[in-house]
């Protein structure tokens, strides 16, 4: 029996404080892990499927690597998506095959994590690193974001919950609001709760705005918005010295997304002339943030980016996953780490159930039964090592406690571009 450290990347927290007990090469017991990390290193170790399918059949690796490279070479616009569960090695390997096919790549997982990434490029956005939260921040607000729930230690690594607020002690008080449709575990936790409509994301946004900067507003035109808790929030704003905002999923998964994160940018953007205000952008998938960090550093654009004329193009909703899947627009996929017949939109999903799919997934996912080719990789930070980025940017290693003999996500990648590459060649 051995003990050995990890990481969890069951969330966008990327908790590198993990113990596992290693016996008989598997793993024994998970130490540090909240109820979804459990299920995050459950997942990956059950009984793996096959290391290679075809139509549901058990092939060897190099004939269904051949298959994949057939799929995206007769693609007339093959889609590359996924990514946010895979390592910062395996999503580098991804955007060079989805430029060497001309793909269209979205890194955007489940909640249409880029959404913000790609808005900071218009507006610019002030963030912080967990460390400096923990350490400075004075006013958090979580904006339809539940931490409690989706990122159960988020909270207590950043002293923000009722018994590290009531600890942190040092020269400032601590205080955490949410904003949300209903009261949430978040909001349990908070000292301040406000009730506000999804639909009035924006119009509360664009209010506050006004408020931070003693904008008269026309009360009658914002009668649906709750001004008495937003003007108590703008004062609070007004008078700390260190805020945060922590934007949750619910306010950029909508239609309305990208124009809300736009206006929660402008925002801090405002904020930050009378405060040291920032945002950090919540992120489900593990390494969102490195999906979008990667496709930045290689194409200059953070999220759904086409590659169909040579050269990267980005425009959100356009170039997004569901956008494309939609429209009927793309035929053929390459789906990494993402169990995309369960997260995407329905008509979304049904049009990916009539295109040949590849996935490429540690997991047993309804995607990869319903795939073309699937292949059941060596998971990241369990059987193979890698880098995640947590959400606030900080790069954190995955070690990997067990070993496999498959093929990790990268090498997967790496052998179907091989063959492309030599098919093109010949
Ligand atoms: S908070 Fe997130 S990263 Fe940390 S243990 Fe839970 S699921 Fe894993």
């Amino acid at each position: 029996m051995a003990e050995r450290a990890a990481t969890c990347a069951g969330c966008g927290c990327g908790c590198d404080d993990i113990e596992v007990t290693v016996a008989a090469g598997a793993l024994e017991r998970v130490t540090g892990t909240c109820m979804i990390g459990d299920a995050w290193f459950a997942e990956r170790t059950v009984d793996a499927p096959p290391v290679a399918r075809v139509d549901g059949r058990e092939v060897d690796f190099a004939e269904a690597v051949e298959a994949s490279a057939a799929i995206l070479g007769e693609a007339r616009l093959p889609l590359v998506c996924g990514l946010g569960q895979t390592d910062c090695e395996s999503q580098r390997a991804a955007v060079a095959l989805a430029e060497r096919i001309g793909a269209v790549i979205d890194p955007a997982g489940p909640v249409v994590d880029g959404t913000v990434g790609a808005a900071s490029q218009a507006i610019g956005l002030s963030t912080a690193t967990f460390g400096e939260l923990r350490d400075r921040a004075e006013l958090v607000v979580a904006w339809r974001a539940d931490p409690v729930a989706s990122h159960p230690r988020l909270l207590p690594r950043l002293r923000l919950d009722r018994a590290g607020r009531a600890t942190a002690g040092g020269d400032f008080d601590r205080t955490l609001v949410v904003i949300d449709v209903q009261r949430t575990a978040t909001a349990d936790e908070a000292d301040a709760f406000i009730e506000l409509p999804p639909e009035l994301d924006f119009e509360a946004l664009w209010s506050m705005r006004a408020l931070v900067r003693g904008v008269p507003l026309d009360r009658d035109l914002a009668a649906r918005l709750p001004l008495d808790g937003l003007g108590q929030l703008a004062d609070r704003f007004r008078a700390c010295g260190y805020g945060a905002v922590l934007p949750g999923p619910g306010l950029v998964a909508s239609a309305a997304g990208y124009v809300n994160a736009l206006a929660l940018l402008a925002l801090v953007r405002d904020l930050a002339r009378i405060a040291h205000v920032v945002a950090l952008p919540l992120r489900q998938d593990g390494n969102a943030r490195g999906a979008e960090d990667v496709l930045a550093w290689q194409t200059g654009y953070p999220a759904a980016v086409s590659f169909a004329r040579g050269h990267p193009r980005a425009r959100p909703g356009e170039f997004s996953a569901a956008g494309v899947l939609e429209r009927g627009e793309t035929d053929a996929a390459l789906i990494v780490g993402f169990d995309a017949l369960r997260h995407l939109p329905p008509r979304a999903a049904d049009n990916l159930r009539r295109i040949p799919t590849i996935v490429v997934d540690p997991r047993a996912t309804e995607t990869a039964a319903a795939a073309r080719v699937a292949f059941a990789t060596a998971a990241g930070g369990v059987h193979r090592e890698g880098t995640a980025h947590r959400m606030d940017g900080v790069p954190v290693p995955l070690p990997a406690p067990l070993a496999s003999a498959r093929a990790g996500d990268e090498q997967v990648l790496a052998a179907i571009a091989a063959r492309v590459a030599g098919a093109e060649g010949t």
